[in-house]
């Protein structure tokens, strides 16, 4: 038995890769798991093109062992199994991806499922192994090969025993440190934890035995050990069956099973694409909102996913922060990882699968808006005011998504409508959009500057919400008419010839009066002048300048 060192490189990748590439340990068990899926794929892949071998589903699968009295865990495979020559190119090179070649030799442009490509998942087993043994006979070999290591300083190939082919790694898991405990490495329950995070749509069963403890047939108070193979995975993933088989039921569980909210899912949408950039996708739009979604702690972002397998558990470049009450997963089979899987070497996928989810949802919410208007009104109670503040920033440059799902109470209707159903109601002749605005809708009703408004005819929106003059200042028109605060000196409401000669006979008529108001006041106003625009109020402050009276009160309150 001959010792081999590693290349110099290897010798220092294989140190970033236990130490510094990977941000969490846990994540060995995945790439591991990853590397015996290929295996199994490379053998489909040979049965495809060889008449000789053949392909049956059922005797492929991949088997973890845990066994705390030896300290080891073993993860088997039934794959295509390794040649001594591949264990030294494979294993003894780090950076040096079988995986990757096996594409290329073998021409799989469709061989995406194929998960290995940079030749380093491999040596995160030494994150939590101080000797790693792989045992492994390859399908184009009749004698097996057992390859160890124990890090850095290199490795040993020589012959060993296996009947099937396939390949075994033993992990011999490290002994706890002082501030470091590996145990949770041996525990049934960590790893089925482990395998449902990350692996849980690998496409061949994950199987484990596990211990329970029952009562012994026969007695009452007599227990016994039995152990049961169960496979941990699911292996299809909701996503990738066919819509038509699934139930609003399926999707409502898969909802709770990721603990995505305790609420049901006000609805949800399933996408494929086929397109340049593929991905399936599956996303919820909730019904009320998660108790921090309105503070800082509220972190956004879909589940990513590359095939099947965990990338991110939270990637916020899936929404802009208008949908950040969007929950759900996207997986692809076209995103360009780096090295530790955590992160996209480039995101234009990414920016591509964004802006057509985006799309898609503004979509459903426009729907939900139309068939279901209970519904909607029960989500915009929850998120109404996150549309609104995007609308608000970014300079309204989202308006065109946002504009038509925001909804406003209506003096007319006496409930909330759409802008679009405003505009579709006005006289001819109105010239704007009128809002009035007020801390509750009754309170904005009785602004005295309503009164005017009301008497023409004409409709007006309440804005309750801090946010929705800002947000309408931004948006400025709907459908080419202006937005008009009932508060603004001029409403573009003419006053006909009797009612202006009654104002100026009014204004002659109290001219002391009003130089006197005026010199009392001082500089908190203007002018003093005669209206005929008020019936039961005596008094009315209007804004003349760029922005109204409450949005002077909100900026005056913001700290500096
Ligand atoms: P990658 O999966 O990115 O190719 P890894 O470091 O995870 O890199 O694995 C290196 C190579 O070792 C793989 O490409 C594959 O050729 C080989 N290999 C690893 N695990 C197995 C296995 N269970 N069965 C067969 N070959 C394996
Ligand atoms: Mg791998």
């Amino acid at each position: 038995m001959e010792k081999r060192e590693f290349q110099a490189e290897s010798k220092k990748l294989l140190d970033m890769v236990i130490n510094s590439i990977y941000s969490q340990r846990e994540v060995f068990l995945r790439e591991l798991i990853s590397n015996a899926s290929d295996a199994i794929d490379k053998l489909y892949y040979r049965a495809l093109t060889d008449d000789n071998l053949t392909f049956n589903k059922d005797d492929y699968y991949i088997k973890l062992t845990p066994n705390k009295d030896t300290r080891t865990l073993t993860v088997t495979d039934t794959g295509i199994g390794m040649t001594k020559e591949e264990m030294e190119n494979n294993l003894g090179i780090i950076a040096k991806s079988g995986s990757h070649q096996f594409k290329k030799e073998n021409e799989i442009k469709d061989g995406h499922d194929i998960i290995g490509q940079f030749g380093v998942g491999f040596y995160a087993a030494f994150m939590v192994a101080e000797k790693v043994t792989v045992i492994s006979r390859s399908i184009d070999s009749e004698e097996a090969y057992k390859w160890e290591s124990t890090g850095p300083d290199g490795y040993t190939i020589e012959p060993a025993e296996k009947e099937e082919v396939g390949t075994e790694i033993i992990l011999y898991i490290k002994e706890n440190e002082e501030e470091e405990s590996y145990d949770e490495f041996l525990e049934e329950y960590r790893i089925r934890q482990i395998v449902k995070k990350y692996s849980d749509f690998i496409r061949y069963p994950i199987k484990m035995d596990v211990t329970e403890s029952k009562l012994k047939e026969g007695t009452e108070d007599e227990y016994e050990d039995v152990i049961t193979e169960e496979t941990l995975n699911t292996m299809i993933p909701i996503w990738k069956k066919n819509k038509s088989e699934l139930t609003d039921e399926d999707y409502e569980n898969f909802y709770r099973e990721k603990h995505y909210g305790f609420d049901k899912p006000l609805k949800h949408i399933h996408i494929s694409v086929d397109g340049a950039v593929r991905y399936d996708a599956i996303l919820y739009i909730p019904e009320s909102a998660p108790y921090n979604y309105y503070t800082k702690e509220y972190e956004k972002g879909l589940e990513l996913y590359s095939n099947g397998v965990l990338i991110m558990e939270k990637s916020p470049e899936l929404l802009p922060d208008y949908f950040s009450f969007v929950k759900g997963l996207v997986d692809s089979e076209d995103l360009s990882l780096n090295i530790s899987r955590e992160m996209l070497q480039h995101d234009r996928q990414l920016k591509i699968i964004e802006k057509n989810i985006n799309k898609r949802i503004k979509q459903q919410l426009k729907q939900i808006l139309t068939n279901d208007r209970e519904a909607y009104e029960r989500f915009y109670q929850s998120f109404g005011q996150q549309l609104k503040y995007g609308v608000y920033s970014d300079f309204g440059q989202h308006k065109e998504v946002l504009q038509d799902l925001l909804l406003f109470y209506s003096s007319k209707e006496k409930k909330l409508v759409t802008l679009d159903e405003y505009v579709e109601r006005m006289p001819e002749e109105q010239k704007y959009i009128y809002y009035a605005q007020g801390d509750t809708v009754e309170r904005a009703d009785k602004l005295p500057q309503t009164e005017l408004v009301k008497d023409k005819g004409y409709e007006i929106l309440y804005f309750t919400d801090e946010i929705d003059e800002f947000a309408i200042r931004m948006l400025m028109s709907y459908k080419d008419k202006e937005f008009k605060n009932v508060s603004s000196g001029d409403l573009g409401i003419e006053p006909d010839e009797k009612e202006k000669e009654e104002e100026k006979e009014a204004a002659k008529e109290h001219e002391d009066l009003f130089k006197k108001m005026k010199e009392v006041l001082g500089d908190k106003v203007t002018d003093v002048r005669a209206s005929k625009r008020l019936k039961s109020h005596p008094v009315v402050l209007t804004a003349d300048g760029e922005i109204s009276i409450e949005m002077e009160k909100i900026i005056n309150s913001m700290p500096d």
